[in-house]
């Protein structure tokens, strides 16, 4: 006889499937059961699935049926748009209601340009001004507002309704926040314990979806990290002098940056930073600074308002960053001190362990799914986020393991000891005739751009790049080579890509840049993808030297299996660009002899298809 847990799970099933507005595949049916038997439960699910799976839709449809909240953090507006257009196939395929909103941030939902154009701390600070003052035209106070609001609620939409009835857009997608059952918000937003408490996002009792989590450790570190210069330093204490403040306290941290920052980058441990912060205050404490200037800096921001500039406050950044020193676990922190190349003196203060931002919010919410098309090594990635209890699994969707060819070659490698001009020909003719053997658009990937462009220099002297009609040829195909900024990179990217479809290309791109992570290179723009050498972070880098030592101090070892995943990971993301659906296909070369011995830590579904060395 079944029994009462399972006839409901049977239930929760057939309405997964039921909103699930597509033909599923196995691997999707058991990816979703997956989801709700783990996070349904209260778990965390760590899930590694390859790009053009459906993860975004697995998701939502396993999810929903649960009737709970669920909390979508996102990297980009362009996986936001996702979700929101999934909801609404969803809501097509179900003939239901079901409701998402976009919680984006004030620079994209404000209407008011003396706001919307600031950074996220000084348009909170110009936004409450502007409210105080009664100086936004926008009605903000939404408690008694009463209009019926579509189901799906993008940033567009939030804008139409905004400006149609003269409501704010932001404290309308907050107000929609509090009742609609998807809220997709940047990762900032969940993670970042001020932000979330200032937009108000409760986590308790929701489900939360961490999508593109790849960068999960980056983006944990990042939030609970900061910076001071000595220019904040000395913007500050003319603010404190404009309204008739002492600011002499300032004057022993812009000595002590003079004294500290050179041009060699220079680390010590958290503590010694505060110990020494400690000193060049002079005995004054951290509390009672942040006490005696909090309203120092409301003053500061109205009076620039009155004058009508911009309520930014630097002071209220040096109080920020003041702040953190005092109240953060030293022992899980570096202090990096550095100049950059404009002049300025720096010193970051950098948090080397992600867990103290991811372990919070998955501790407050029911159940959480971590995702991503990379991920491998996977019990690793769990590990340096402390996610002990986390279960993870793998899933492909490569409709036939011949959709992917992977190649090593074992025969080249990067590494410094063996780099040199013989070791660049050979990279040059074997890149030349794997480009010549694949069809249209081809990706070659490198460590470093000062390193790709001293390849192509030295292929072009010795006639492996050729010159035709002023454009540069390796392999037969039209070179490409990545933009340095997004606008530049965008329009060579264009280009590129009519050219691949068309008589065939390459793009030489660099690990982790910004064809690397996040772009997208379906079919003929990526028949083949090429991995020069394996991106090994630097290693006399203090921040990357201070990370392995951190992790060495939890686990010997960590430190150095958490250096090797990095790099993979990098290797891996480049890896996806090749592969984005399930019927594409690609040809990858693997061109380091450091992958053969390493070769469980690259993705599973690049694994599972034909390997040749
Ligand atoms: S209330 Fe809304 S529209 Fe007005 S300044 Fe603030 S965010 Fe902008």
């Amino acid at each position: 006889m079944r029994t009462e847990p399972s006839r409901r799970a049977k239930k929760v099933e057939r309405v997964s499937e039921g909103i699930f507005p597509y033909d599923p595949y196995p691997e999707q049916l058991q990816f979703m059961n997956d989801i709700r038997s783990v996070v349904g439960a209260g778990g965390v699910l760590v899930a590694e699935a390859c790009n053009g799976f459906g993860k975004t839709i697995c998701a939502l449809s396993a999810l929903l049926p649960l009737n709970r909240r669920i909390i979508y953090a996102t990297r980009t507006h362009e996986q936001a748009r996702q979700v929101l257009e999934e909801m609404e196939r969803i809501n097509i395929k179900a003939s239901a209601q079901y409701s998402a909103v976009n919680l984006a941030s004030r620079h994209h939902l404000c209407l008011d340009r003396r706001c919307s154009q600031l950074s996220a701390g000084d348009g909170f600070e110009a936004c409450r001004i502007l409210r105080e003052e009664d100086r936004c035209a926008y009605r903000w106070n939404l408690k008694s507002f009463a209009v019926r609001l579509p189901p799906i609620l993008s940033i567009g939409d939030l804008r139409r309704v905004g400006n149609a009835k003269r409501v704010c857009p932001y404290y309308l997608a907050r107000k929609a926040a509090e009742s609609y059952r998807v809220v997709v918000a940047p990762y900032q937003y969940v993670f970042d314990p001020a932000i979330r408490e200032r937009v108000g996002l409760q986590l308790a009792e929701s489900f939360l979806v961490f999508d593109e989590a790849h960068n999960a450790d980056a983006i944990g570190l990042d939030v609970l990290s900061d910076t001071l210069s000595d220019r904040a330093l000395s913007q500050a204490k003319q603010e404190l002098q404009s309204i008739g403040k002492p600011s002499e306290i300032l004057d022993g941290l812009i000595d002590y940056l003079n004294v500290n920052v050179s041009d060699a980058t220079a680390a010590k441990p958290g503590h010694e930073l505060y110990n020494d912060m400690k000193l060049a205050l002079a005995g004054v404490s951290i509390a009672s600074i942040i006490d005696s200037y909090s309203k120092a800096v409301e003053l500061i921001r109205t009076r620039k308002a009155e004058r009508g500039e911009p309520p930014i406050c630097h002071l209220a950044g040096v109080l920020s960053f003041l702040s953190l020193l005092e109240t953060s676990s030293k022992e899980c922190y570096v202090a990096l001190y550095r100049r950059t190349k404009y002049g300025l003196k720096l010193i970051e203060y950098r948090c080397l362990d992600p867990s103290l931002a991811t372990t919070p919010v998955i501790d407050q919410v029911h159940g959480t799914l971590i995702m991503s098309g990379t991920l491998a090594p996977i019990e690793l990635f769990t590990q340096i986020l402390a996610l002990s209890k986390a279960q993870a699994r793998t899933y492909s969707a490569i409709a036939k393991p011949e959709n992917i060819r992977l190649r090593i070659d074992s025969s080249v490698s990067t590494r410094f000891s063996e780099r040199g001009e013989a070791m660049m020909h050979r990279y040059g003719e074997k890149i030349a005739e794997t480009i010549s053997s694949t069809p249209n658009g081809v990706l070659v990937f490198f460590p470093q751009r000062g390193f790709m462009l001293k390849a192509l220099d030295q292929w072009q002297k010795i006639g492996i790049v050729e010159q035709r009609d002023g454009s540069m040829l390796l392999g037969g195909k039209r070179v490409y080579v990545e933009g340095e900024d997004a606008a530049e990179n965008r329009t060579i990217v264009e280009e590129y890509k009519r050219t691949a479809q068309g008589e065939g290309a390459v793009l030489l791109c660099v690990f982790r840049g910004r064809n690397a992570e996040g772009s997208n290179f379906p079919d003929e723009q990526a028949r083949g993808v090429i991995l020069v050498g394996v991106p090994y972070a630097d290693i006399s880098d203090p921040f990357v030297k201070a990370r392995i030592e951190y992790l060495n101090r939890k686990e010997r070892g960590l430190g150095e299996r958490w250096y090797v995943m990095d790099a993979f990971r990098a290797a891996n993301q480049a890896i996806g660009r090749g592969i984005r659906h399930r019927e594409d296909w690609c040809i990858f070369t693997l061109m380091d002899q450091r992958y053969s011995v390493n070769l469980k830590l690259l993705s599973s579904w690049v694994l599972s298809g034909n390997i040749a060395s």
